[in-house]
């Protein structure tokens, strides 16, 4: 038997006044429920270090396999590795990090604040686009369903303006960039008349390089001891096991490499929650490719990570893809994948076409060959390069903050919920005894055993039961199994659903395959 009980219509609604405000409750959220504390909390905390905590590391490893299932699993041609974060301290010196992985910076004299100088010129730019979302916004409600964004966006004279101003300002900053001109974008900033965002003050210092790569040694003395880095990225492990994977797993072009794993960078600005940390985690894949096949492999590599991102349901609108004006010295192509943060779209993943820049530059600082011998064409060649990177601790944060939110439930109540992807959610399931007596919690138990097997699942038996129910929807929970008195009499359950809130009463046996349905892997990537 199975009846629907609704818990009447569910509409949302975002309370949030502006996007500091929701940002805000993302970061108190992310601590209250256990899934992000700042690292070493009790000695005041370390800037841009954070720990993930018990949900915390449940939805990272979660988003982690997910990428893995994807990128390597479920491709032939792809394998992961784990190589070490330290590395000799040579290859940094052939990826050009030693040289030139550096951030312009710069320091406003009266707040003794210190400012990424790109950032502070995109941050200029964002609020001239911010304005163009709002003429689009007023002009969509003027002319209702003959609105034409395109045309709008085309012909508004002052939207084409703030355009133009977007543009001349971020392709100046690229050129000067480029040619290492610090002192014109120091003049970009005093023309633009950007202040500093704290204080308002205008007093700036000179634009000056900083290196990210955080030093280290290694060795018992100090005059034998070497110096080292720690990774600034996870790259360079994959470029110096090329050979060494492409042989012994007998690999044909194309194929590709993956990892996951920790990367540092002494990052001037720290200022964004895991946004942007001094030690995160990458995910990275290098396809090797022919030579002259990157332009293809580059589209291909596009198109199939947005797909992924798109499988997760967090709404396609909040991506967008950015391609670099300024290239990086590696690169003949290069795009962001954007997310719309509660502060706004940033590169969540950067997808490069390196070349063969890394393995001719390992081939020139090691002395080895680095290269592939091709039994159709019959020859050896450097292979290129096709590069999708992506932050974790980023990715954590485009779901985790996309997923939270307020809802004005048909009883003038309001609820918050963590509307996680399913197949995220740290906690599958909590099962919940309707009271602490009559054997329910023996139940209860019995279902959590039989059901963590398969799923991590948590039981709960304080407070009423509405207030359990609250209190899963806000950690995240898709499912609340609730057993009662009818529950030892033909034993069924309800079973609730976070979302919908929807209840059904099932059989106990059916738990396993109604959960694994809207948990799985497989249900989820086969959106892409
Ligand atoms: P940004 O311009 O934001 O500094 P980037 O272009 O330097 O990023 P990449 O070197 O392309 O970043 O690194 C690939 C991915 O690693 C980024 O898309 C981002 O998701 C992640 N990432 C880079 N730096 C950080 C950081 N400091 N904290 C968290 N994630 C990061």
């Amino acid at each position: 038997m199975q009846t629907v009980l609704t818990i009447g219509t569910v509409f949302y609604f975002c309370t949030m006044t502006n996007q500091d405000d929701q940002f805000k409750r993302v970061i108190s959220h992310a601590k209250e429920y256990g899934y992000v504390f700042q690292s070493s909390e009790i000695y005041d905390g370390l800037s841009a270090v954070y720990d993930y905590a018990q949900n915390g590391a449940e939805l990272k490893k979660n988003i982690r396999d997910y990428w893995w299932k994807a990128m390597v699993q479920m491709h032939d041609n792809i394998v992961g590795i784990d190589a070490a974060i330290f590395m000799h301290p040579t290859t940094w010196k052939a990826s050009g990090h030693v040289d030139a992985f550096n951030d312009p910076l710069i320091d406003n004299k009266d707040s003794k604040k210190r400012y990424r100088a790109d950032v502070l010129i995109e941050d200029y730019c964002a609020k001239i686009e911010a304005k163009i979302d709002k003429e689009v916004e007023k002009a969509a409600k003027r002319f209702g369903d003959a609105f034409d964004k395109e045309q709008f966006l085309a012909t508004n004279q002052r939207v084409v303006e703030y355009q133009e101003k977007i543009n001349a300002t971020l392709s100046r900053m690229a050129k000067s960039l480029e040619k290492e001109d610090l002192a014109d974008v120091k003049a970009l900033i005093e023309e633009l008349e950007i202040a500093d965002p704290l204080t308002g003050s205008r007093n700036w210092t000179e634009v000056k390089q900083f290196n990210l790569m955080f030093g280290t040694k290694l060795g018992a003395s100090a005059e034998n001891a070497m110096d080292l880095y720690l990774r600034p990225e996870t790259a360079q492990g994959i470029f110096v096991n090329f050979l060494n994977v492409q042989k012994t797993g007998r690999m044909k072009i194309p194929f590709g490499i993956a990892q996951v794993g920790k990367a540092f960078r002494n990052e001037i600005v720290a200022r964004q929650f895991i946004f942007r940390m001094r030690e995160f985690e990458q995910m990275e894949m290098q396809f090797f490719i022919k030579p002259g096949t990157q332009k293809e492999w580059f589209e291909h590599w596009k198109e199939t990570r947005m797909k992924w991102h798109i499988s997760l349901g967090l709404g396609t609108e909040n991506y967008r893809f950015h391609d670099h004006e300024k290239l990086a010295h590696y690169a003949d192509a290069a795009t962001d994948i954007e997310f719309k943060f509660p502060f706004g779209f940033k590169e969540l993943e950067g997808i490069h076409s390196r070349t063969d820049f890394d393995l001719k530059q390992h081939e020139e600082y090691s002395g080895k060959k680095l290269q592939y011998f091709d039994h159709e064409m019959n020859e050896s060649y450097v292979p290129y390069v096709l590069e999708t990177s992506i932050g974790l601790d980023r990715m954590f944060l485009a779901v985790f903050s996309n997923s939270l939110v307020e809802e004005e439930l048909d009883n003038n109540t309001t609820r918050t919920v963590l509307k996680l992807p399913a197949v995220l959610a740290p906690v599958k399931a909590a099962v919940l005894p309707l009271v602490k007596k009559d054997g329910l919690p023996e139940i209860a138990k019995q279902i959590v055993d039989e059901l963590k097997w398969d799923f991590n699942v948590d039981y709960d038996e304080k407070d009423a039961v509405g207030r359990r129910y609250r209190r899963q929807d806000a950690n995240g929970t898709p499912f609340c199994i609730t057993v009662d008195h009818d529950t030892l009499s033909d034993n069924t359950v309800t079973i609730r659903h976070r979302d919908t809130m929807e209840q059904k009463r099932v059989k106990i046996e059916e738990l396993r395959d109604l959960i694994k349905q809207e948990v799985d892997v497989k249900t989820w990537l086969m959106k892409m």
